[in-house]
């Protein structure tokens, strides 16, 4: 935090988003792997324009802040985060048909129903993201999917407040759309809405779709411990000679393989679960040992997808973190 004392800073937030701040935010109870410190900070603005003024107020105060959705994939210090955390509120969560095939999703829309609302118009393109727990915000900046696709196939436009408030429409080509990656994984600025333009198909096939999609994630995914989803990316050349990270986990020998209150998954083996009362420091040292031991069995180094927010408000992959901690890896050792 600047040098700017506790008070003032709550007062000048309460200006812009009055009855909207809360302190003292306990991320082990509110964020969704249910690890964390305290953050200093939670604001949900209820309107772009009050967007707007926070971050220009926050640029103002050099105070560090992080846009969050549900948290589904982020993994907060134990020493939790000295800043102010930004989620929209649900005037966000908006879900509307604008034409024939183009369909617009507010920033804090709950994922799983945009590809519900889709199927019930008819389009198709999105069942793929059925089953993924988080807020189409947070979709688009992760570029998530499922079953190889990405979400950001699909995006037509994506409309953003920029770090001094200033109000955009990004073509899909401006986003930058990667595997598990976009432009706004470092721009800091915070998407609003998002235009997605769609495929004609029907309700049916696409109500089938997402069923056999949601049938086959609860067998195979862990449905009770608290998660944050698959840990590791699959890399398309140790995909084609080991398999998935999952499998290379297995075949390491560390399916069900525990850190104190943290555990690689025995259902599935690159979902790390929080048996309770785990910490982060218990997840990065079951990174660290996975990624360590798959790599001396197999030659290929795995990268997360999940990210890792520090105190100060820096996000890096959960490996990056985890290697700074506890050293490089070695062939052997
Ligand atoms: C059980 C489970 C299954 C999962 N399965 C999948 C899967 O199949 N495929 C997949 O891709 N992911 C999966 N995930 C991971 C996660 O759900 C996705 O990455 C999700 O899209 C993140 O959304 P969120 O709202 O939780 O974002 P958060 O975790 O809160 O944030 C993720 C990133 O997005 C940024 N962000 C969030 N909102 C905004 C915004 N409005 N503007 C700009 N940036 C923003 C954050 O700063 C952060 O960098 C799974 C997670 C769980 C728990």
């Amino acid at each position: 935090m600047p040098a700017y004392p506790s008070s003032n800073i709550r007062t000048m937030l309460e200006r812009v988003l009055p009855g909207r701040i809360q302190g003292c935010i306990d991320l082990a109870k509110m964020s969704r792997w249910r690890i964390g410190g305290t953050a200093r900070y939670l604001a949900e603005p209820d309107t772009e324009t009050e967007v707007a003024r926070l971050l220009k107020l926050l640029q103002e105060l050099v105070v560090p802040y992080l846009v969050i959705g549900h948290t589904s994939n982020l993994l907060f210090d134990d020493q939790g985060f000295d800043g102010v955390l930004v989620r929209l509120s649900s005037n966000f969560s908006s879900i509307s048909q604008l034409d024939g095939s183009r369909v617009e999703v507010g920033g804090f829309a709950w994922t799983p129903a945009v590809a519900h609302r889709a199927a019930t118009w008819g389009l198709g393109g999105v069942a793929h993201i059925v089953g993924i727990p988080g807020s189409f915000g947070g979709l688009i900046a992760m570029n998530g999917g499922s079953l190889r696709k990405w979400i950001g196939s699909h995006v037509d436009r994506v409309r953003v407040v920029t770090l001094d408030g200033t109000r955009v429409e990004l073509s899909q080509k401006e986003c930058g759309f990667s595997y598990r990656n976009s432009v706004f994984q470092e721009a800091g600025a915070i998407i609003t809405s998002a235009v997605l333009a769609l495929e004609p198909s029907d309700r049916h096939t696409q109500r089938q779709e997402m069923l056999k999609i949601l049938q086959d994630r609860s067998k195979k995914f862990p449905r009770k411990e608290p998660n944050c989803g698959s840990v590791f990316l699959s890399n398309p050349d140790m995909y084609k000679i080991v398999g998935p990270p999952g499998k290379a986990i297995e075949e390491a020998g560390l399916k069900g393989y525990r850190e104190n209150n943290a555990r690689l998954s025995s259902h599935h083996a690159n979902f790390i679960v929080n048996l309770g009362g785990a910490t982060a420091s218990d997840v990065l040292m079951l990174v660290h040992k996975a990624r360590g031991d798959v790599y001396r069995n197999t030659g290929y180094l795995m990268d997360t997808e999940v990210k890792f927010v520090s105190r100060s408000g820096l996000v890096s992959s959960v490996h990056v973190e985890a290697e700074r901690r506890f050293g490089q890896i070695v062939a052997s050792g």
